[in-house]
């Protein structure tokens, strides 16, 4: 999360949104890990006195919903799945897990989301009868289609967030991508901090790690873990 972009964007609580259409800003309460300019890892909190909601930034990524504790029970083992392991290794954890597991469902929505988003840029590529790419061409013939437009850009269901860097190249303004998948949103946080894509090949039967050096615009993009339904915020520019 970048900081310059939480002042901008200034996000509201929805918890407080939801009870009684108030706007209260959240505010940087504690960060554990981070610097001057990012947050990656702190807690948000709710300036209204009465709620004090707390919204946990976990690697880069806010996860700003009106129920935390049932997102967090939900997705428990997507935050906290290692993604350091060989290749081999999770394969087994795949193995043992079995098909239908959270585990292999998560390797597998990565695999289909990560190929089409980023596999592209990886030269050594080759299949004959698909095309990675397909959601970056769509997104080029719609923004084609538009006279242009100006001010913050929202990316609703972002994914991996391939969209969200097209977008910031494109529009030259900030963008903020928001879904309620945090595994998806850990691929697209890492591809910002290390310009790599790094997913499990489950769906092309790949059997190693794909490292895919990538060459999109990385200056304008953070990502948020919301509904498309009830995100709220109040931009304010130059902020
Ligand atoms: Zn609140």
């Amino acid at each position: 999360m970048r900081r310059s972009h939480f002042e901008a964007f200034g996000p509201i609580c929805p918890r407080c949104r939801a009870q009684d259409d108030s706007f209260s800003k959240l505010t940087i309460a504690e960060v554990f890990k981070g610097n001057r300019s990012l947050v990656l890892e702190g807690v948000l909190h709710c300036s209204d006195a009465s709620c004090q909601q707390e919204f946990p930034v976990i690697d880069g990524i806010p996860i700003i919903v009106p129920d935390v504790r049932l997102l967090l029970s939900t997705q428990t083992q997507q935050i906290t799945t290692r993604s350091d392991l060989h290749h081999a290794t999770q394969g087994m954890l795949g193995d043992a897990s079995g098909d239908a597991s959270e585990y292999n469902t998560r390797r597998q929505h990565l695999s289909i989301y990560g190929w089409d988003a980023y596999a592209e840029f990886d030269h050594a590529y080759e299949e004959p009868d698909t095309q990675p790419g397909a959601l970056a061409r769509c997104l080029e013939t719609g923004l084609e289609l538009l006279d242009g437009f100006e001010g913050p850009v929202l990316d609703l269901g972002c994914a991996v967030g391939r969209s969200t860097f097209e977008l910031g190249a494109r529009t030259g303004e900030p963008v903020l991508g928001i879904d309620l998948s945090f595994a998806m949103l850990q691929l697209a946080q890492q591809v910002l901090q290390t310009g790599r894509a790094s997913f499990p090949g489950v769906r092309q039967a790949w059997s190693t790690k794909r490292w895919i050096l990538q060459r999109l615009s990385m200056t304008r993009q953070t990502w948020t873990s919301g509904s498309a339904m009830r995100w709220r915020y109040r931009y304010r520019p130059g902020a």
